[in-house]
């Protein structure tokens, strides 16, 4: 039983770098002597994870802050804390202490590894605590150990980006990239895998130039390289990766790597090089279908997913034509689609051109109904295929049924029980939809 006020309970919005985050501080605080609890009104500390990549994700957490003010009436005790990128955001952290007074603590990303600390200091001083610094400091290793959550786990081998994508809040909020140590990184996958990891999936905004300031040695091959060659680890998997920062010696390694996952998540982002261009992604259409073609000759039967912006200022109808035109050419396993929505401090909020909201709404229909014939073609061509899925757990929606990922990331669900969580299992295809595979568990 837990100290009264030593339990927490935090919530997540945006990436896996936050989630990943999320867990980090769970850790810190239980090495603490906190608790986590389920639900909000349990908890002595809450603490909102913030992401401000989307604005929906910035007006979600002031919705979050607005209910749970009511549980600090009742329990003056309550500590509120907000954590992560939207409170990076110049000038960020003063407007929320403005919009919501009562917020304990303010926790900018790169301070995360001082939360008990800061925790500790509102107690003790009954202030309000504010630690979001302008400038990054060294990266925090050798934190609480932590207790693995199932067989998969992420492992972050890199923080901030370099790349300043004119749509992207990122590099202002998470800072210059850094990557962590080979050797940290290595020992953090080795004593997740000695707990019963068998997935490892690593991140970083732009894994692919991870090492970069690390000296010529260091890259990101190399890094994989090692971590495949972890007793115990059975998949291996990394997001997300840059298209200019792949190089055809790294599509190479990776068809050399056993437990590397046949699945490349590969944002394009658009299909017209004009476009490519003003949102400074540093590569060409070209370039993109090249990269495509190499690992598909390299790593057969691999599956591509991607990210799309449509309506980008400036874009016009022949440019949204070119990203339908490079959809049906590359025909990827899946697409998460966007609408362009300008983020205040990047440079392509201040682009001439700014679409109304009716054009960006029908082109991402348009786009959508592509990429979702192509999702449900693909996923029909898998049926009567066996399948390896790892099991995650039982489905949301079918308590007797359990849901699980293929090693090129389609998720799969077939009838089972709780008890299959976290094993391997060779699966039927029986059902394809266009999200998702149904099958039934195979002895073949
Ligand atoms: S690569 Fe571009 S889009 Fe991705 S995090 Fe970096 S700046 Fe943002």
């Amino acid at each position: 039983m837990a100290a009264p006020g030593k339990t927490f309970k935090i919530i997540t919005y945006g990436c896996q770098m936050n989630q990943r985050d999320s867990e980090m501080m769970a850790d810190l605080l239980q090495a603490a002597g906190y608790e986590p609890v389920a639900d909000l009104e349990d908890a002595g500390v809450i603490i909102l994870d913030t992401c401000c990549v989307r604005e929906k994700a910035e007006n979600k957490v002031y919705g979050k802050l607005g209910q749970i003010e009511r549980f600090k009436s009742a329990n003056q005790d309550l500590i509120i804390a907000v954590a992560g990128c939207m409170v990076q955001q110049p000038g960020m952290a003063a407007r929320i202490r403005q919009q919501a007074p009562y917020v304990d603590l303010l926790l900018g990303t790169h301070n995360l590894h001082e939360l008990p600390r800061l925790l500790a200091a509102v107690k003790e001083l009954h202030q309000p605590q504010v630690a979001v610094p302008t400038e990054e400091g060294p990266l925090a290793e050798d934190l609480p150990q932590r207790r693995a959550r199932g067989a998969r786990a992420f492992v972050t081998i890199t923080y901030g980006c370099n790349n300043y994508c004119t749509y992207c809040i990122v590099p202002y909020v998470r800072g210059r990239e850094r990557s962590r140590r080979p050797e940290a990184i290595l020992k953090e996958v080795a004593d997740l895998v000695s707990q019963g990891v068998i997935e490892i999936t690593l991140l970083g905004q732009n894994v692919n130039s991870y090492g970069h300031d690390l000296g010529e040695a260091t890259t990101f091959a190399g890094l994989l390289t090692r971590v495949n060659a972890v007793q115990g680890l059975q998949r291996l998997r990394y997001i997300t990766s840059h298209p200019g920062d792949f190089t055809p010696a790294l599509v190479a390694t990776i068809s050399r790597l056993d437990r590397v996952c046949e699945h490349v998540h590969l944002p394009v982002q658009a299909g017209s090089n004009r476009i490519l261009e003003l949102m400074h992604r540093g590569y060409t259409r070209e370039h993109y279908l090249d990269l495509v073609a190499s690992l598909r000759a390299r790593i057969p039967g691999i599956s591509l997913t991607t990210d799309l912006i449509v309506g980008f200022p400036g874009e016009t109808e022949a440019d949204f034509l070119a990203t339908l035109d490079l959809v049906a050419e590359v025909q990827f396993d899946n697409a998460f689609t966007f609408m362009y929505s300008p983020r205040q401090g990047t440079v392509a909020a201040t682009l001439p051109g700014q679409l109304p909201l009716a054009v960006k709404k029908e082109r991402l229909q348009r786009l959508m109904a592509v990429q979702n014939r192509i999702s449900l073609t693909k996923n029909e061509s898998m049926v009567g295929q066996v399948v390896e899925v790892l099991v995650e757990g039982p489905s949301k929606t079918d308590p007797a049924r359990v849901s699980g990922r293929t090693r090129t990331n389609k998720l799969v669900i077939f009838p089972g029980d709780a008890s299959l969580t976290g094993r391997l299992v060779n699966v039927r295809v029986t059902q394809a939809q266009t999200w998702l595979l149904k099958g039934e568990s195979s002895h073949g």
